[in-house]
């Protein structure tokens, strides 16, 4: 019988790698930056079309390649990096995989260029397909160029898989950001359909954050630095009181390899810990440098895990020059000897009394009385009433009895009161109604801020102190994206250069004070916040509004508050699931109460 077995075709076997490396453009740029920094490059120059879609090319001043090594640099498994099995254990360059050229060139058009400083003339190579198509001299100067065009032209799935141009080209600034953080020694310049995204000279750690991220987090920031047999620490801790709600400011790098990891996080967590509002994420851009044996970096294609020798004692010598640091530079209450009780007590709740846990109740409620003749009582014929009911229905609440004569004999205006300060109770006739106040209040936002959007209604009110913010490139770019939705909203403002925007005006319901922060998160890079990726910007905006000026659980409301949220609440399109989808609110049957104290 005939062998059924066969070796894969190279360019079968380069595509089916390529599905593993290379997931989306942003993916290719990750490739060529970093081997244009393993090339000893001290100018680095990243040009995209169309997120990347159409164009990505990567122009280093490195050392170049020669001829023959510029051939099998497209072969699989072909790398300059390790020749040993060994070696990767003591590897110093980003790639040593030898599979990324390969698997770009099997998915796309790929033009490269490159010259060493021995020669005279540049290479040039042209493959579509993993098939060699042109190969020629150039005149290009000392380095390598690689354009990559028309990245998965024969893969449709994935081309059609990938997601608008703004999605990508955030992925593509993502990965820009992390080899930029890598290396500030090196020069950077990104060009995004002919326009300049970021010039980065070269400098020092510090000031290449702020060249990233904008220039007064150079004051935000405060030094970590430890030196152990096991690791050497150095980096930076964003100041507490400056901390952001998104997670965009968290870096850590390994031997200067971007790498992800839940554990160090977790120890930079908890250096934190009662230091931060809320909700609030602790920002850092920590830099490991290890004994290359003392890690595995193998563990995942794309490398951004890596595994540790001695995780415990890593954990622990993080989290102690963090917190070290924080304190040092007085973000911590001075700590001295004299035992001071507060300090006891984490920072968070330290301005605090005592105080009974608050259970909001309306004093006036007398459930012996038959008549309630309260003045606000809205009556029967009241729209807002008709609401609560259709409201009720439309969450499938078969049970509810809203028959004429039921209507009719509606209990006496349900009164409301608030529980745990946290959930509105609803006596109604048959049931008890139990609605979280905070997504209750989300959902009402959220219509609002959406109809105010597509019907062009916003209302604005000027701010007697308008607030310049400073933005950085990416939020310059995003800003270009939401300023439609932002302005239909109620927002009102002046953009003085390409990177100081000034609020003249708020949106209705949005307090002066907090127009700030909102602005901030609203041009929060989305990719952080995937779940909202596939939303429109007009959705996105309202849900970030609505995230961020909802009522809170924990705070109490007073009767009229209460009653409001109600009202408001049951006159909402929807009331089944909060705009994150989360429930809004229980029925607890008179059955099910009498079965239990049966
Ligand atoms: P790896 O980086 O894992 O070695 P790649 O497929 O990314 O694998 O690259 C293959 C080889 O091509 C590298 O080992 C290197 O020798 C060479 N090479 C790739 N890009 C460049 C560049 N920009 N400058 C010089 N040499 C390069
Ligand atoms: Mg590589």
């Amino acid at each position: 019988m005939a062998s059924k077995i066969t070796l894969l075709p190279d360019h079968v076997a380069n595509q089916i790698a390529a599905g593993e490396v290379i997931q989306r453009p942003a993916s290719v740029v990750k490739e060529l930056l970093e081997n244009a920094v393993d090339a000893q490059a001290t100018q680095i120059q990243l040009v995209i079309k169309n997120a990347g879609k159409t164009l990505i090319q990567v122009i280093d001043n490195g050392e170049g390649m020669s001829n023959t090594d510029l051939r099998l640099a497209f072969e699989r498994h072909a790398t300059s990096k390790i020749t040993l099995a060994e070696d990767l254990f003591a590897l110093k360059t980003k790639g040593f995989r030898g599979e990324a050229l390969a698997s770009i060139a099997a998915i796309s058009h790929v033009e490269t260029h490159t010259r060493t400083t021995s020669e005279e003339v540049s290479h040039c190579l042209k493959i579509e397909g993993s098939t060699v198509v042109d190969q020629s001299l150039s005149t290009q100067p000392k380095g390598t160029s690689i354009a990559v065009k028309s990245l998965f032209y024969n893969i449709p799935a994935r081309r059609n898989f990938l997601k608008s141009d703004q999605v990508e080209l955030r992925h593509i600034i993502d990965e820009f950001h992390r080899v930029a953080l890598a290396h500030p020694e090196i020069k950077f310049l990104f060009y995004n359909n002919g326009h300049e995204l970021f010039e980065l000279g070269a400098t020092g750690l510090k000031k290449r954050i702020a060249a990233v991220f904008g220039s007064k987090w150079e004051s935000q920031l405060v030094p970590v630095k430890e030196q152990t047999s096991l690791a050497i620490i150095t980096g930076f801790a964003v100041k507490p009181e400056f901390s952001k709600k998104s997670r965009g400011q968290q870096f850590f790098f390994v031997n200067n390899r971007f790498i992800k990891s839940s554990f160090l996080h977790h120890a930079v967590s908890n250096a934190f810990e009662g230091l931060l509002r809320p909700g609030f994420q602790p920002g850092y851009f920590i830099y490991l440098t290890v004994d290359p044996q003392s890690i595995d970096i193998n563990i995942h294609p794309t490398k951004t895990e890596v595994k540790f020798e001695e995780e415990q004692n890593l954990y622990a010598i993080l989290r102690a020059a963090v917190k070290h640091s924080l304190g040092v530079f007085q973000v911590l209450p001075t700590l001295d000897f004299e035992k001071d009780a507060s300090l006891e007590v984490p920072y968070a709740y330290k301005d605090k009394t005592p105080e009974p846990p608050p259970i909001a109740v309306d004093s006036n409620f007398n459930p012996f009385k038959n008549e309630h003749k309260s003045s606000i009582r809205p009556s029967v014929k009241d729209p807002q009433w008709e609401a609560l009911y259709s409201g009720i229905k439309e969450a499938n609440l078969s049970t509810i009895d809203t028959s004429e004569d039921s209507l009719l004999n509606l209990p006496e205006s349900p009164k409301v009161f608030q529980l745990f300060s946290k959930y509105i109770v609803c006596p109604l006739k048959t049931h008890l109604l139990l609605i979280d106040q905070k997504r209750a209040h989300q959902r009402i936002l959220y219509e609002r801020f959406l109809s105010s959007i597509t019907q062009k209604k916003g209302v604005s009110q000027s701010l007697l102190f308008p607030v310049v913010l400073e933005l950085n490139p990416q939020q310059t770019e995003e800003f270009t994206h939401r300023v439609e939705a932002l302005e239909l909203l109620g927002f009102q403002f002046v953009l003085k250069d390409s990177n100081h925007l000034t609020i003249t005006a708020a949106p209705e319901y949005c307090p002066a004070s907090k127009a700030e922060e909102l602005v901030e998160q609203l041009l929060i890079n989305e990719s952080e916040e995937s779940s909202l990726e596939d939303f429109s910007p007009a959705d996105r905006v309202a849900k970030t509004m609505a995230k961020n000026l909802a009522i809170k659980s924990g705070e109490s409301l007073t009767a009229q508050e209460q009653q409001a949220l109600i009202d408001d609440f049951f006159a909402c399109k929807e009331t089944a699931v909060s705009p994150f989808n989360r429930q809004i609110f229980i029925t607890l049957e008179k059955t099910d109460i009498e079965q239990k104290l049966n």
